[in-house]
């Protein structure tokens, strides 16, 4: 047993829409949409918070930053603007412990965040 919902996840034991996968990296559509465009970026790594990536994940960090732009223009909310956010620990609102980077847009977003 992972115990890890995205883990589960990545191994299809829990179904999600996953509309892009590399060797590197999946996303899906987040199950509780906050804008009318929410995909979840994961690493196929588990690696619990942002906190606990190390200089050996750098090119895997970059990687999610660029498939979240990539997604952005597949999605055509590049050049309207869309937001890229990793939560890191409970104080910031992460629920899943596995890091991730949503990628939100399709609306207008304010400054600061709530
Ligand atoms: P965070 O709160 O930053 O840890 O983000 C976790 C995100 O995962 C939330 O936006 C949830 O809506 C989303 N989520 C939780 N369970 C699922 C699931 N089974 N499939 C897709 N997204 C999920
Ligand atoms: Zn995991």
């Amino acid at each position: 047993m992972t115990a890890c919902l995205f883990c589960d996840i990545l191994s299809k034991k829990v179904p999600a829409n996953i509309i892009y996968s590399d060797d590197l990296a999946i996303a899906f559509d987040d199950i509780n949409p906050q804008a009318p465009q929410h995909k979840i970026i994961i690493p196929r790594k588990h690696i619990p918070t942002l906190n606990d990536a190390t200089a050996e994940d750098s090119a895997l960090l970059g990687h999610l930053l660029l498939t979240a732009a990539t997604l952005a223009k597949q999605l055509n909310i590049a050049d309207t603007g869309y937001r890229v956010v990793n939560n890191c620990n409970a104080g910031a609102g992460q629920t899943v412990f596995h890091l991730h980077v949503h990628l939100l847009g399709g609306r207008q977003f304010i400054w600061p965040p709530g």
